[in-house]
C-alpha cells in the first residue's frame, strides 16, 4: 500500500492517525491515518507510512479508534427552506398531532406579535384524516392575524380564514391547473391548498429579504455540518436564494460545497435557457456551482398528485378515473430536457409516479438521440414508484437514482396515506432500493431536508434495515429491499459526489482530493459499534480546516 504514500517533501499540516479509516476508494480499503497540506489530501496509508511527513509545526489528531470517512454529501436537500423553518413557527417537533401544531402557532403568535403574517412549516399530514387540516382548526389558535404554514413535505400548505380571505381566495376560486383547493360541500375553500393552489397565497405574502435567505443558509449550512456534511446538491432554486449563495460564497462564509439545481419554471417555456445559462456562468465554479436544472414532473402520492400508469384507488380498492397529473405534458418534458441537456446542464427531474419516472426516462432518452451521449449525470430523485420494465432504463440511459432513504419505512405515510390510495400491490413495491441497485443505476442519496432528517447516519439506519429509527414495534418495510453497510456510506460520500459532479475532487479519501473528512466516534463495521443512529460526528473538516468540532473532540 506504499504507493498511496505521495513521497512529499514537505510535512504535512495535519496527519489524523491511529484510526479506522475507510477510504471508500475503488477497493474500498480501510487504513490507519491521512496527511493533509494546504487543505489537501497527500498521503493515505498506515502510521507508520506517514511519520516522515510529521514535522514540527504538524498537528498530530489521535483517533484512538474512532473512523474517519469523506465528508458526506446530500444529493437532494433544500438547505434555505431547512433553516427558513428554524427561523418561522417550526412545528416538525410537534410530531403528528394536530393539537400540538395548534398549541405551537399560537405561542408563536404570541411570542411575534409584531409579526403581520404567522408563517411557518414541518407539520405532517399524517395528523390529519386524508391530509386535509381545516382552517377553522387554526382560526381557534389565531383568530385575527392570516396564518400560513407548508406541510413537511412541501406540497401543500394550511391556511386560516384570515389568511384565505386576505387573499381572494373564495367558492369563486378556480384551482389552477397544477393544483386543488380543498373545499367543504358548499365549495368554499377548506383551509388545505394542494400543490400549485399554494401560490394563491404564497405570492401575495411579504417578500423574503435577502439578508433572510443569508441568515436561513447559516443556519442551515450549521446544523448540516454538525451532522458531517461538506457537500450538498440544493434541489430547487430561483434568483434571489440564487443571490443569497453569491454573497456568502464572496464573503467567505460559504463553508461547504454547494450545488445549485436552478428551477424550470412551468408557465413559462424555452425563452428561460437563455437566464439559466446567465445565472450558470454567474456563479462559476468555486465551492459555489449551478449547473442543473431542476424540473418537477409530478407531486405526491397522498394528495393524489403523484402521476401513476394505473389509476388510483378508492376506499373499496377499486380503480379510479384518477392517475394524477403529468406537471409538464410529455412530449414538452422531452423538448426542454433536449434543450437544457444540449445547453450542456445537467437534469434533475422529481419524480414519485411510475408514469412520472417513465415520463422523465423516455425526455432522457430523446435529449441522448438528438444530442448524443456525453457525460451528462442527469438523475431522478426520489423514485418511490418504479416500473419493473424501467429499473434497467437507468443503467442503459445513465441516469442516477437519487434516492431518500428515510422514507423507505412503515410509518404513518405509507400504511395511512398512500397504500389506501394505490392498493396493496404498489403500497408493497415502493422504494426499491435494491432492484434498482441490482440492475446498475448508479445510487445517490439525499435527505430532502426539512421534510425529512438532514441526519445521513439516520439515513443509513434506514437503508440497511428498513426499519424506524427507535421504533423496533414497526416491522420493516420491504426488508429484501435493504442495502449493506458498505454500499450505503459509497452513495452518500462518493455516489452523492458523482451525482454533484464533486468525484474528482471529493467524495473519497485518496490523495490528491480535498480534505473532506468527517470523524465518527466509532467505528461503523465493529461488531460492538450497535445501531448506525448511536454513532456521533466528532470533527467535520472542509479543504482541512474544521467548521464542526464537538467540544468534547480532543482535537
Ligand atoms: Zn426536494
Amino acid at each position: 500500500m506504499s504507493h498511496t504514500v505521495l513521497q512529499a517533501a514537505q510535512p504535512a499540516d495535519l496527519i489524523l492517525t491511529g484510526g479506522s479509516v475507510y477510504t471508500v476508494d475503488a477497493a474500498r480499503r480501510c487504513v490507519e491515518a491521512v496527511a493533509v497540506r494546504g487543505g489537501l489530501i497527500v498521503a493515505v496509508g498506515f502510521a507508520h507510512q506517514l511519520r516522515d511527513l510529521i514535522g514540527s509545526r504538524t498537528r498530530v489528531v489521535d483517533l484512538a479508534g474512532r473512523m474517519l470517512l469523506p465528508g458526506f454529501q446530500d444529493a437532494h436537500i433544500h438547505v434555505a427552506s431547512g433553516g427558513m423553518q428554524q427561523m418561522q413557527c417550526d412545528l416538525s417537533a410537534a410530531g403528528e398531532s394536530r393539537d400540538a401544531y395548534l398549541e405551537a402557532v399560537a405561542r408563536y403568535a404570541s411570542a411575534h406579535p409584531d409579526r403581520e403574517w404567522i408563517l411557518g412549516s414541518g407539520w405532517s399530514v399524517a395528523a390529519f384524516p386524508g391530509g386535509i387540516a381545516d382552517r377553522r382548526d387554526l382560526d381557534t389558535a389565531v383568530p385575527h392575524r392570516p396564518v400560513f404554514l407548508v406541510n413537511k413535505d412541501g406540497h401543500g400548505a394550511w391556511a386560516n380564514t384570515s389568511a384565505l380571505e386576505r387573499c381572494g381566495v373564495t367558492s369563486d376560486t378556480p384551482d389552477p391547473d397544477d393544483g386543488r383547493i380543498e373545499r367543504d360541500p358548499d365549495g368554499t375553500p377548506s383551509g388545505t391548498l394542494q400543490e400549485g393552489a399554494m401560490r394563491l397565497v404564497r405570492d401575495r405574502l411579504p417578500q423574503t429579504t435577502q439578508a433572510e435567505w443569508e441568515e436561513a443558509l447559516r443556519i442551515g449550512q450549521q446544523h448540516l455540518h454538525r451532522l458531517g456534511i461538506t457537500a450538498w446538491h440544493e434541489a430547487s432554486v430561483r434568483p434571489d436564494l440564487q443571490a443569497a449563495y453569491m454573497t456568502l460564497a464572496e464573503r467567505g462564509e460559504l463553508t461547504a460545497r454547494a450545488v445549485l439545481a436552478l428551477l424550470w419554471e412551468r408557465p413559462r417555456g424555452d425563452e428561460q435557457l437563455a437566464q439559466l445559462v446567465e445565472r450558470r456562468r454567474a456563479v462559476g465554479t468555486g465551492r459555489l456551482r449551478a449547473h442543473t436544472v431542476k424540473f418537477f414532473q409530478d407531486g405526491v402520492i397522498g394528495n393524489y398528485s403523484a402521476a401513476l400508469l394505473d389509476p388510483y384507488v378508492d376506499a373499496e380498492s377499486r380503480p379510479t378515473n384518477e392517475r394524477g397529473p403529468s406537471l409538464i405534458e410529455p412530449n414538452l418534458l422531452k423538448r426542454y430536457v433536449t434543450l437544457v441537456d444540449a445547453a450542456g446542464f445537467q437534469v434533475h427531474v422529481h419524480a414519485i409516479g411510475d408514469r412520472a419516472t417513465r415520463e422523465a426516462l423516455d425526455a432522457f432518452a430523446s435529449a441522448r438521440d438528438a444530442n448524443g451521449r456525453r457525460d451528462s449525470r442527469h438523475q431522478i430523485c426520489h423514485l418511490q414508484l418504479v416500473h419493473p420494465d424501467d429499473l434497467s432504463r437507468f443503467h442503459a440511459l445513465g441516469i442516477i437514482a437519487n434516492l431518500q432513504p428515510y422514507w423507505a419505512t412503515n410509518d404513518s405515510y405509507i400504511p395511512i396515506l398512500e397504500g389506501p390510495v394505490v392498493g396493496p400491490a404498489r403500497s408493497a413495491s415502493m422504494y426499491r432500493f435494491a432492484a434498482l441497485q441490482k440492475a446498475g443505476a448508479a445510487l445517490a442519496f439525499g435527505s430532502d431536508w426539512p421534510v425529512s432528517s438532514a441526519d445521513p447516519l439516520d439515513w443509513i439506519e434506514v437503508a440497511t434495515t428498513r426499519m424506524v429509527p427507535d421504533e423496533p414495534a414497526i416491522p420493516p418495510y420491504l426488508p429484501d429491499q435493504v442495502l449493506d453497510l458498505p454500499n450505503c456510506l459509497a452513495a452518500v460520500t462518493i455516489g452523492a459526489a458523482y451525482a454533484n459532479f464533486l468525484d474528482d475532487e471529493t467524495g473519497t479519501i485518496e490523495p490528491g482530493k480535498r480534505a473532506d473528512l468527517v470523524v465518527l466516534d466509532r467505528d461503523l463495521f465493529a461488531p460492538d459499534a450497535g445501531p448506525v443512529t448511536a454513532a456521533r460526528v466528532c470533527l467535520t473538516l472542509v479543504d482541512g480546516q474544521p467548521v464542526y468540532a464537538d467540544p468534547a473532540f480532543d482535537w
